[in-house]
């Protein structure tokens, strides 16, 4: 990383006297390396505080604008960014080696409270962002080895005309809990499709799949294997939030399994990665799979006649709640490349082969 030196003008004052100071003094910032290159262009420093903390919504639309991102501290000490979006979360933790941290959760829930002690309290919010000491094994292996593929027409079409289904679909009980139902999103040629158990909270709020805090745990594996996420797509077994978080009942998972067939069929990717056991139980439903034990080692399954490869690696979720899941988790999703070139060449084969039959 190139030696870099902040103006001093770029420095805000704590407390932040306006918004409109503050971002009037966000657009004078530059980063500079030593030639004088602006390098790292608009980071501010900052101590978050009760006035940013209520202003938090308007600080985002304007980051989004402005695309500027802040770098900031908690009362305790532990720096992280504000970015008002996930890819520029993403490039900048590629770029800069340094902790990432999208506020889109954030944003939501402080329009909600608007209060950031409540923010602060909610350790969830910051757990698994905040990184005090990466791993080196994990960020030494930083690099892009993801090259995009060009759009398929048929599968964007399919993919609306399905998201108008989902969003209209009645045909189980989670419809009448669900804010949004959440269809997937991505690539329309993915070499992936990651498939998790269900929404959550921030994903009903969205209508966004893996968008909380195991999303954000996914977002920091896929940048560290160098996986664009938006690269590939992202869907769930079910489409509607289970309340309280609760597994998708089978009935349930039955009733909106069409959905994802259809889906696989439209994308038809590489691998299909399946996030926990919830998705894996889908793929190999006659089968008593353990996810901890088969987990990265691919496998084969029947998915609606077509033989297809599953890809099964720990849910993000797991690997928030238990270190030595984390790192059975990052070790999946860091394997992902070499899989996906080893089936290129023809070098990869199933390592066991569970051929099931689909739910
Ligand atoms: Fe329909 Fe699936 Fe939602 Fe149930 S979970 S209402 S089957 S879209």
């Amino acid at each position: 990383m190139p030696d870099i030196k902040m103006e001093e003008s770029s420095y805000l004052p704590n407390p932040v006297p306006t918004l409109t100071a503050l971002f009037g003094m966000i657009k004078q910032a530059q980063v500079q390396d030593d030639k004088g290159n602006v390098t790292v262009a608009n980071i501010l420093h900052s101590k978050i505080d009760s006035y940013m903390a209520e202003n938090l919504p308007l600080l985002i639309v304007e980051l989004e604008k402005t695309g500027h991102h802040l770098e900031t501290s908690l009362p305790d000490g532990r720096k992280f960014l504000i970015c008002a979006t996930e890819r520029m979360a993403n490039e900048l933790f590629l770029k800069e080696r340094i902790p990432s941290f999208c506020l889109k959760e954030l944003r939501l829930l402080s329009c909600r409270d608007a209060n950031f002690a409540a923010l602060y309290d909610a350790k969830q919010i910051f757990a698994g962002k905040i990184v005090d000491n990466p791993p080196e094994e994990v960020f030494g292996k930083m690099e892009i080895k993801d090259a995009p593929r060009l759009h398929n027409k048929a599968a964007l079409i399919g993919l609306a005309r399905l998201r108008n289904d989902i969003a209209r679909c009645s045909a189980c009980p989670l419809h009448q809990t669900r804010f949004r139902s959440v269809p997937g999103e991505g690539h329309t040629a993915p070499g992936i499709v990651f498939v998790g158990e269900g929404p959550g909270q921030t994903e009903d709020d969205t209508g966004k799949p893996l968008v909380g805090s195991a999303g954000q745990e996914l977002n920091i594996a896929l940048a560290a294997a160098g996986i664009v996420r938006e690269h590939h797509f992202l869907t769930n077994v079910v489409k509607c939030r289970p309340p309280e978080n609760r597994q998708p009942k089978p009935s349930e998972m039955q009733a909106c399994s069409h959905f994802l067939y259809e889906q696989i069929e439209l994308l038809n990717p590489t691998v299909i990665v399946a996030l926990g056991s919830t998705a894996l139980g889908f793929f190999f439903p006659t089968k008593k799979l353990s996810i901890t034990k088969i987990h990265g080692k691919l496998q084969k399954a029947n998915v609606r006649g077509v033989e297809r490869l599953i890809y099964p690696a720990l849910h993000p979720a797991a690997a928030l709640r238990q270190k030595q899941y984390k790192d059975m988790f990052t070790n999946d999703i860091m394997r992902l490349p070499m899989v996906l070139e080893g089936l290129k060449k023809g070098e990869v084969s199933c390592e066991t082969d569970s051929t099931g039959e689909g739910v």
